[in-house]
């Protein structure tokens, strides 16, 4: 089994490594750094800056623990050669896992030149390769949306690609967009000290989440002086040489000193020669998949941010893995299919968000009975004695039941914390086994065990 994947982000890596693990011959083509967007732009860069900044908020809460005030300086040199460190350190990783495993990666552009038959065009100059192939895979991601009335200039203007970091921090920023991408960036300058504007098109931040949740990231923004422009859609950007001014529909303008569009992403699927091999695309450019990852074109798969499924790189990685096993036959042993709905997910802010399965709201509007359980993070003496007792866990479970339909946590670890909830969601568990699991004390995880009580 030959396999070419075009892409090497967490969708192609994983598809790659497991196909490889499997016995196919994998080449990977890849035309920046191994380890996709998810290591060099999003995922990594943007975590690594978060980690930076909570040192810095809980610096400045030092005097509630006992410590005299404490003043940290940013330093923005060191803190980029930190991000850029980080992402080496992965991909180089990365690499030498996959060739340890016989992949062979091809640095370079790759596209399909019919259904059979993939061209790599290598950065290295020696000229184009034809590939046979007896499956492709298409993990080419996505980059920022940018609307026709912005001009990104990497200086004043610009997207998340140009925030790791910036050129400078900057003293008044202006962020567009308040989805998960938008509110991780307001979190992640407010605590490197800039003052922020978010301009928020709706009435709450994060609005496809839970309304508590998204409430309690809302009044953390406030007290931390976070400036909200609710319900108004930008519309266009001047700048000079020191100041950017959002105009937006309502006629409201933001003043800053740098403006950050956060306002989504477009699949990479231009020049991949789709049509050669008569891959069709969705009318938004991704390549729409069934539950194989197949495209319309049985042996051509596309997986991660290109499939237009949940932009996550943990679903990349796992459709991927779905993807190898798929090509290697292997689906038709024991195999279940990738349930999206069942995936958690984390937003990074302060306090830290998480959530995975059936939330309160959406049970609500499908009129779907529920029972809900929520625990404070105040009642936990773990969080008391880090002295950040912000938040709360809540529980979603079938009355009749009690198996546990999902959770939204809100608070310190919450990235960390949903994961007891996930398996509990994905392998059916009552509530009465988390209940009567036996958590350490004193551990944030009993607040899990509570809430399951
Ligand atoms: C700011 C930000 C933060 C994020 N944080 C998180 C997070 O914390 N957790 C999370 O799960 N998700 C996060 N995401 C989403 C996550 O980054 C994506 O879902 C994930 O990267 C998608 O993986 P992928 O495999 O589709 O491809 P990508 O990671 O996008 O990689 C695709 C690769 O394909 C290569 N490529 C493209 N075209 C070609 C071609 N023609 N030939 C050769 N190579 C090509 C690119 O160079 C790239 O390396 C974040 C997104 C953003 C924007």
């Amino acid at each position: 089994m030959r396999l070419v994947v075009i892409g090497g982000g967490p969708a192609g890596i994983q598809a790659a490594q497991t196909a490889a693990r499997l016995g196919a011959e994998v080449v990977v083509i890849e035309r920046d750094v191994i380890g996709g967007a998810a290591n060099q732009w999003d995922c990594v860069p943007s975590k690594a800056m978060i980690a930076t900044g909570a040192l810095v908020s809980r610096a400045r809460r030092a005097e509630a623990l006992g410590l005299e005030p404490l003043s940290p300086v940013v330093d923005l040199g060191a803190l980029g050669a930190r991000v850029r460190e980080i992402e080496h350190k992965l991909a180089g990783s990365m690499t030498e896992q996959l060739e340890s495993q016989g992949v062979r990666i091809i640095r370079g552009s790759g596209h399909l030149l019919g259904p059979h038959l993939v061209e790599a065009d290598p950065s290295s100059g020696t000229g184009p390769e034809q590939l046979d192939a007896d499956a492709v895979l298409l993990s080419t991601g996505s980059y920022p949306r940018v609307p026709d009335w912005a001009e990104v200039d990497g200086e004043r203007v610009l997207t998340t690609r140009q925030a790791y970091p910036p050129p400078e921090i900057p003293e008044r920023l202006v962020v567009i967009g308040s989805g998960v991408t938008g509110v991780e960036f307001v979190h992640m300058f407010r605590s490197l000290g800039s003052e922020v504007t978010l301009i928020v098109s709706r009435q709450q931040v994060l609005p496809q989440k839970d309304p508590e949740v998204a409430a309690a990231l809302e009044a953390d923004f406030l007290e931390r002086g976070v400036r909200l422009m609710k319900g108004a859609r930008a519309v266009g950007i001047e700048r000079d040489e020191k100041s950017v001014a959002v105009r937006c529909d309502d006629g409201r303008e933001a003043e800053g000193s740098h403006v950050l569009l956060c306002i989504g992403s477009v699949p990479a699927s231009g020049g991949l020669g789709l049509e050669a091999a008569g891959v069709v695309t969705s009318p938004s450019g991704h390549v729409p998949v069934n539950h194989h990852c197949q495209s319309n074109v049985p042996h051509i798969y596309a997986a991660g941010d290109l499939s237009g499924r949940l932009p996550l790189a943990s679903v990349a990685a796992s459709q991927g893995h779905k993807v190898a096993e798929h090509v290697m036959g292997l689906h038709t042993r024991e195999h279940r299919h990738l349930d999206y709905d069942k995936a958690a997910s984390a937003i990074f802010t302060e306090p830290e968000i998480a959530d995975v399965g059936l939330a309160e709201a959406e049970a609500f509007a499908l009129g779907r009975k529920i029972r809900v359980t929520k625990v404070p993070y105040a009642a936990n003496s773990r969080a008391l004695i880090d002295g950040d007792a912000r938040g709360f866990v809540k529980l979603v479970s079938d009355p009749a039941t009690g198996i546990v339909l999902g959770g939204s946590i809100v608070g310190a670890n919450a990235a960390e914390l949903v994961s007891v909830i996930a398996l509990a969601v994905t392998a059916n568990l009552r509530v009465i086994d988390l209940a009567e699991s036996l958590f350490v004390h004193p551990a944030l995880a009993e607040a899990l065990a509570e809430a399951a009580e």
